[in-house]
Formats: C-alpha cells, structure tokens, sequence
C-alpha cells in the first residue's frame, strides 16, 4: 500500500507543526522518519494511523482519501517505543487480542497468532507474561501483534530506543528481516541517523515543520540538501 500526503497541515492550537507537507511513501518498502525531538515524526504517524486528523490537506492510501476515515478502517499496525504490551495476558493473548476484537473464531486466532510468532522468533515463548521477557523480546511480540491482522501498513514510534546498543542493532536487523518477508509498507520513526541509514529505502528527514530531504540512505549521506541535513546526517564536508 503506498501512503500520500498532499498539502498536509497540523496544527496544535497556533503551533504549526507540519506545514503542507508532501510525501508519498512507496509501496512496501521500509522508511525511516528521521529528525530531532519535537519535530513532528509521531505526529506525523499519527496522521497515517488516523489516530489524528489534519488541520488541512489530504492523505491518501493508494487511491482511495483516507484523510477522515475511522482510525478502525485503517489496515495499520502500531508498534510504540514502549511495547504496550497487555501486563495481565500471555504473549498468545497479546497476539491475539486484535483478532479477539475483530471476532475472528478461536482456531483460526490461535493459528494466525503462531505464525505471526514464528516470524517474529517469539514461538518458544507463547505462554508467557510480558514482564517474564527481555526488552527485544516483548518488541517482538508487540510486532507480531501489530501484524496479526495481516495490515497494509506498519507503523513504528521509535521502537528500539528503550533497548541498550547491542540489542538495538540485533533487533533492527530482526525488523529489516520481517519487513522484507511480508512485504508489509513499514514506517520506522527514530532520532538516530545512523540507525534511520542502516535499516531504510527511503529516509525522509523533518525538521521545523518540513521535510528537509527524502532519499535513498547513500544520496542522502552523499549529497545532503541543505546544511541541515548535512550535520544531522554527519555527512563528509
Ligand atoms: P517527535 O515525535 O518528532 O518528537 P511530535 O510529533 O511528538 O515530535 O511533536 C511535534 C510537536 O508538536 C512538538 O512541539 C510537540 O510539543 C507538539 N505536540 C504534539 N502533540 C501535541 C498535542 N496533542 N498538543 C499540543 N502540542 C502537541
Ligand atoms: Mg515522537
């Protein structure tokens, strides 16, 4: 599903923090929203997940104007820095729980659970409690629950920041890996340029309400746009 924002303004009482914006990220690939804190990255996810609505402009999914369809009608998949996992359930229940919600029959919950599971390398550990797992772990099952409904976009707010360097790097790979094998459009959202170049087709960088730039990972690094760009990147002067 390609994602399209055209014109697109938000504004929190009179600030203006996205100021007609224009994006179209491409179908099934993996980009990285990428920009200091503050500069509208989660918003702007919110926006696509319909969790917000825009002050002005439009946001289409392919062709179809999304721009004031219910939050419930979107095939998207949330994953948040802080797992948001449900405390009191197993990790099979925390799977299913969106399939539990749309009335998808038991059988057919539990075995689309267990295969979200064994794609994301949490099978071994389905009756289990969040707090009984590590930080990489309860991303994966958080991950799995946000596919489990088979969306046709993800959408992740910085999911690794909670996670220390070394865990980072394995699990970012882990994402790239489960982006690559269901084809699923995934929005990643993180501060960290290094981390935005490594894992991403697309970076699109945002800064003062603007997207200051929107490449590939090596034009970006090679010809930033504008000084901006350059010293977030860290791009060779
Ligand atoms: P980022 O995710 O890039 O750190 P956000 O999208 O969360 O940035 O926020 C962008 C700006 O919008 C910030 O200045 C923030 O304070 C402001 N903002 C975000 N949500 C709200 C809200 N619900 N009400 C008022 N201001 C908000
Ligand atoms: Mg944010």
């Amino acid at each position: 599903m390609q994602v399209r924002f055209e014109d697109v303004t938000m504004r929190f009482n009179d600030k203006v923090v996205l100021d007609r914006i224009n994006f179209t990220l491409p179908s099934q690939e993996l980009i990285s929203f990428l920009g200091p804190s503050g500069c509208g990255k989660s918003t702007t996810l919110y926006l696509i997940s319909g969790l917000l609505e825009a002050t002005s402009g439009h946001i289409y999914f392919d062709d179809q104007d999304v721009t004031k369809l219910d939050p419930v009608k979107r095939e998207v998949g949330l994953v948040f820095q802080n797992y948001a996992l449900y405390p009191h359930m197993t990790v099979l229940d925390n799977i299913m729980f969106p399939l539990k919600m749309a009335k998808v029959p038991k059988k057919e919950r539990v075995e689309t659970a267990k295969r979200m599971a064994e794609l994301t390398h949490i099978a071994d550990q389905l009756d289990k409690f969040p707090r009984q797992l590590s930080g990489g772990q309860q991303q994966r099952v958080a991950i799995s629950r946000a596919l489990s409904k088979s969306p046709d976009i993800l959408l992740m707010d910085e999911p690794l920041s909670n996670l220390d360097a070394r865990l980072r790097v394995e699990m970012r790979e882990e994402i790239r890996r489960i982006q690559q094998e269901t084809g699923v459009t995934t929005v990643f959202v993180t501060h960290d340029q290094e981390e935005a170049l490594s894992i991403a087709d697309h970076v699109m960088v945002l800064d003062k309400g603007e997207i200051q730039q929107m490449s590939d990972p090596v034009t970006l690094y090679r010809q930033p746009k504008n000084l901006f760009v350059a010293k977030f990147i860290g791009s060779p002067a």
